[in-house]
């Protein structure tokens, strides 16, 4: 039997049809990728302008990566953490010496690596802290994306990530994100053990906090005696500028969650990071997973934090970040139908001049992927832009020309 290939329509149909409706896609069906660019089935190509939602920060398909995937994919896969293997501690000494930690906890979801965070902070506020059985509470934010499992869609404030998902888990306290005062005021109780925070909210609409937030939130914390947990997956490794964005005010957070483009998108690694005396209250049994910290996993992390530092793409993200938001700039100045443009080096949010319910942002989405570049919708209104950040210059303001063109043609 010869087989048709399916175009996309066929495949938009088929995912439909026996897939679980659990996202919305922009129509638009990729087949192959390679640094900045994607392909659909009938081959157009595009700019990625959402890199999986920051995984892709190393670019598509990037030959060391790959290279270390395939290597190792062709050698030893898994072994399970119930014996040793010979490239885990080759990792875990590589990246806790490149963040700065004593000790890593290999795991694959960025969801993962927050509910082992979660576990951790409960467990040293217990065996460390003192705080009494079952008391431990967590201050999270208004407005924070974590993941998807059932304890932390428990402290999400979007409705449609926690409607009908009950009972929720107890134990968190909710405060204004960007809020010094609120979060004063949420650790006078003793029973607090730890800040969770996005440095910036990626998912609520690229959120940038004040400067200065992240370092009053960490002092705040260190006096009273609480761990500071930053939640990196998607503001980590070069996204914003710098190689975590709680390096923009030197912030060394106590409990560092990281996913992602730990991988550079080829395959799912998370990590929690920590000190010995935090990290050491987790003891054999006490968590894991079958394929944390496998093989691949280890070479492919390797691989993917040796790409950021060999192409300097914290120092790219720096610099395009500035040119994108001063050029996106002029076109908020220029199309009412454009509020404004926010973000840190590559992570970028305009807000559209419409109503959060309203499709125009979506509306626009689509005439971008027409003229090729892919974006999509965070909240409503507001459309992230974020590349991977192996663009250079004159492809940066390639895209700038598409974006500027495809607003100031938009009709609703
Ligand atoms: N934390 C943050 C800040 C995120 O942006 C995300 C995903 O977008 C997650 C956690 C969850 O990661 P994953 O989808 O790999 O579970």
């Amino acid at each position: 039997m010869v087989k048709e290939k399916l175009n996309s329509q066929q495949l938009i149909d088929l995912e439909n049809k026996y897939g679980a409706h659990n996202y919305h896609p922009l129509p638009v069906v990729l087949a192959k990728g390679e640094g900045v660019y994607v392909w659909d089935v009938e081959g157009k190509k595009y700019y990625d302008f959402l890199s999986a939602y920051s995984a892709v920060n190393q670019g598509h398909s990037h030959p060391k990566i790959l290279k270390a995937l395939v290597d190792q994919a062709s050698t030893l896969a898994l072994t399970s953490r119930a014996f040793y293997n010979n490239v885990l501690g080759v990792y875990e000494k590589y990246v806790t010496e490149y963040f700065g930690y004593d000790k890593v906890l290999p795991m694959n979801s960025g969801a993962e690596a927050v509910e082992t965070a979660l576990k951790i902070t409960r467990k040293w506020a217990y065996e460390v802290k003192g705080i009494d059985e079952n008391e431990a509470k967590i201050i999270v934010c208004e407005g924070n994306f974590h993941g998807r499992t059932t304890t932390i869609v428990s402290f999400s404030s979007d409705p449609t990530s926690y409607t009908n998902f009950g009972p929720y888990t107890p134990g968190f306290i909710k405060i204004p994100y960007n809020d010094i005062d609120a979060l004063e005021q949420a650790l006078k109780d003793d029973n607090v053990a730890g800040f969770l925070v996005e440095p910036i909210q990626g998912e609520a609409g690229v959120y940038v906090p004040n400067d200065g937030y992240l370092e009053e939130a960490y002092e705040l914390c260190k006096a009273a005696g609480v761990l500071f947990v930053a939640d990196e997956v998607q503001t980590g490794i070069a996204r914003t500028g710098q190689l975590l964005a709680c390096d923009h005010e030197n912030v060394v957070p106590d409990v560092l969650i990281l996913g992602k483009a730990l991988s550079g998108g080829v395959y799912p690694v998370s990590a929690v990071l920590a000190n010995d005396n935090i990290m050491n209250v987790i003891k054999p049994g006490e968590h894991g997973s079958t394929f944390g910290g496998n093989p691949i996993a280890a070479k492919v992390a390797i691989a993917a934090l040796e790409v950021i530092k060999d192409e300097k793409l914290a120092e790219n993200a720096q610099v395009l970040g500035e040119l994108f938001r001063s050029e996106i700039q002029k076109l908020v100045d220029q199309s009412p139908l454009v509020k404004l443009v926010r973000g840190k080096g590559l992570l970028n949010a305009i807000v559209i001049n419409d109503t959060e319910d309203s499709s125009t942002a979506w509306d626009i989405c689509i005439k971008l992927r027409d003229n090729g570049l892919l974006a999509k919708p965070t909240h409503g209104n507001i459309i992230r832009f974020a590349p991977p950040l192996v663009m250079n210059k004159e492809q940066l303001l390639d895209c700038v020309a598409i974006i500027k063109k495809t607003i100031l043609e938009f009709k609703k």
